[in-house]
């Protein structure tokens, strides 16, 4: 991280995560790897150390830290193992409650998250619709005083470790255009009619719970309801604003971890009798990965610092999201290549770290998504609601 940019307070909490990383990840990240477990244990040391629900305002039990803030420990756990790093995102979804939650649904969903004793999760995505948002089919219909959901929801994190969701779904499936008519609502797991199913063996972050979602007739009162009717999409986007700058800091802690592994191992790998960080060719790698890294990480937390003046902006923080997915991309096929064939066969954690860096350019929105959101950014062309009711109201 840019030292000179951060405060006493903040160094001090990335030195605080970067020590339980460091200590605790180890020993464990090819076990939860090889196994595709959610490493339990870890998550409930970080419970006890406050790592969990750091954005949590400290009224809900969180510790109502800032988004740069709490980035830090998102980089610094990252860089040790980005599957057990997931942890972090026993939250995922929260950031809905707090944006657009009411103060009673606040009271209600915030404190057992902060507290360890709830984890939660956000399903937008469906088997034909994840980068088209607009095109989702879930419906929610008003019956009385419920709403009966109906759909199915794929690849959501932490699907079969969850307590509750906020799922995006169709209110009003005659609505003209096609990202009108949607809403958002909590959905708790243990409803009737709430199937949940594990998607095994993934390429990466396999500490990481991943599972498909199937909602039959499930019915929650209209209590369930977050923010305002017809409103889901905007309330999605603006929600992404804010969850994607974590992604670009989980990118840029990765990269660096790799960086690191492959900078030791040049400096002890012998052929031609000499180490292979003397050739010059093996340096200008370095030269390239460590650019590529102080640049991502340097837009990270320009979009996060934005963020934390309470108007995120989706244009700077698209960029950061892109720019880092394609840093970490580059960095660790040049880390896995510098550990030659030791890097492929999986004798060392850079094969982990390869794997699990292709994400970073897929979830929360793909690289082509983002790229996308630059440019309409660029053109003026972002929708107007998004433009106006970007600031976080919980900020
Ligand atoms: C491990 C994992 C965890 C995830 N966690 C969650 C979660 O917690 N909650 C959740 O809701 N979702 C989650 N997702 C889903 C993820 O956000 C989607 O996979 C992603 O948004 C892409 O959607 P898709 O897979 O349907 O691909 P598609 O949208 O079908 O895209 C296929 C390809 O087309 C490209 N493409 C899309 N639009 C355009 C365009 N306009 N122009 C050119 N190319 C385009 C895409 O970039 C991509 O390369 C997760 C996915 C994974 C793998």
């Amino acid at each position: 991280m840019v030292d000179f940019l951060l405060n006493d307070e903040q160094k001090a909490i990335r030195d605080a995560a970067r020590e339980f990383a460091e200590k605790e990840f180890p020993p464990v990240a090819e076990k939860y790897d090889l196994n595709e477990e959610y490493p339990w244990d870890i998550y409930k040391k970080a419970v006890k150390l406050g790592f969990i629900g750091m954005s949590i305002p400290e009224k809900y039990g969180g510790q109502g830290l800032k988004t740069l803030d709490a980035c830090l420990v998102v980089e610094e756990f990252f860089r040790v193992d980005a599957g057990i790093g997931m942890i972090l995102a026993a939250t995922f979804g929260s950031e809905m409650i707090m944006m657009f939650g009411n103060e009673e649904q606040k009271e209600k969903y915030l404190p057992p998250l902060a507290e360890g004793k709830q984890i939660c999760g956000a399903a937008f995505t469906e088997p034909a619709a994840g980068s088209d948002v607009a095109g989702i089919q879930t419906k929610a219909i008003k019956d009385g005083d419920e709403y009966v959901i109906n759909g199915t929801k794929t690849f959501i994190t932490n699907g079969t470790v969850a307590d509750w969701f906020v799922v995006l779904a169709r209110t009003d499936p005659e609505a003209k255009k096609r990202h009108e008519g949607m809403s958002v609502f909590v959905v708790e797991a243990d409803r009737e009619g709430v199937e949940r199913t594990k998607i095994k063996n993934k390429l990466g972050i396999r500490a990481s719970d991943t599972a498909e979602l199937s909602f039959k007739n499930v019915r929650v009162p209209k209590e369930n309801l977050i923010g305002i009717e017809g409103n889901g999409f905007f309330q999605a986007m603006m929600f992404f604003n804010t969850t994607r700058i974590p992604v670009a800091f989980q990118a840029v802690g990765l990269a660096q971890g790799a960086f690191e592994l492959a900078f030791a191992y040049a400096k002890q790998r012998e052929l031609f009798g000499r180490k292979l960080i003397d050739f010059q060719v093996t340096q200008d790698k370095f030269a390239r990965m460590r650019t590529m890294i102080e640049a991502a990480r340097l837009l990270a937390v320009q979009a996060a610092i934005q963020a934390d003046t309470g108007m995120p902006d989706p244009g700077l923080t698209a960029m950061a999201k892109y720019f880092a997915g394609k840093a970490v991309v580059e960095v660790v096929d040049e880390a896995l290549q510098i550990h030659g064939g030791y890097g492929y066969i999986g004798e060392y954690p850079i094969s982990r770290y390869y794997r699990d860096a292709k994400i970073m350019e897929i979830y929360e929105g793909t690289k082509e998504v983002e790229k996308e959101i630059i440019a309409r950014s660029l053109m003026g062309k972002m929708p107007s609601k998004i433009a106006v009711l970007r600031k976080p109201p919980y900020m």
